[in-house]
């Protein structure tokens, strides 16, 4: 088999005075997200969704919440750790397609940074990283800008195959 699909979601609660930080890029907003890493909700879903692709469990069990050297940690660095496992198991990621839902701030015009910043660490084409961005029509705990969320889809191919 050469070809592995996989997906993840993420949660964080919003605070104010926390910086918000998405798909690696650091967002000007008067809340951000709370969380024992830098709380970057994108980055996480995708950490999930290439483990899940190759049933290596959830980034709860590869950085546990309970282990001081992961607080405040840059999740960009989580990310990079995740690809490695993935690398090591002779696989690359074909393209990534995402989803943000949060009601405030616009994202747009920090889409082309943030799909930058993951295709250089995942070793794709900024083409191969989509980040697509919905408010909740204002309902739930997105609507209330109480919490944001993201969901990732990726495949992976197995190299030399
Ligand atoms: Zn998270």
């Amino acid at each position: 088999m050469s070809y592995r699909i996989g997906s993840g979601v993420d949660f964080h609660k919003l605070a104010e005075g926390r910086d918000l930080w998405l798909g690696g890029v650091k967002i000007p907003h008067h809340k951000g997200a709370t969380g024992h890493s830098d709380a970057d909700v994108l980055l996480h879903a995708i950490c999930d969704a290439l483990l899940g692709a190759l049933s290596l469990g959830d980034i709860g069990v590869h950085f546990p919440d309970t282990d001081d050297s992961f607080k405040n940690i840059d999740s960009k660095i989580l990310l990079k750790r995740t690809f490695d496992l993935i690398k090591k198991e002779g696989y690359s990621v074909v393209n990534i397609d995402t989803t943000i839902c949060l009601e405030l701030p616009k994202i747009k015009p920090y889409v082309g940074a943030m799909r930058k910043v993951i295709a250089a660490i995942l070793e794709v084409t900024e083409k191969d990283v989509s980040i697509k961005a919905t408010t909740t029509e204002k309902m739930g705990f997105a609507g209330r800008e109480e919490g944001l969320v993201a969901y990732a889809t990726l495949l992976l191919f197995l190299k030399d195959s």
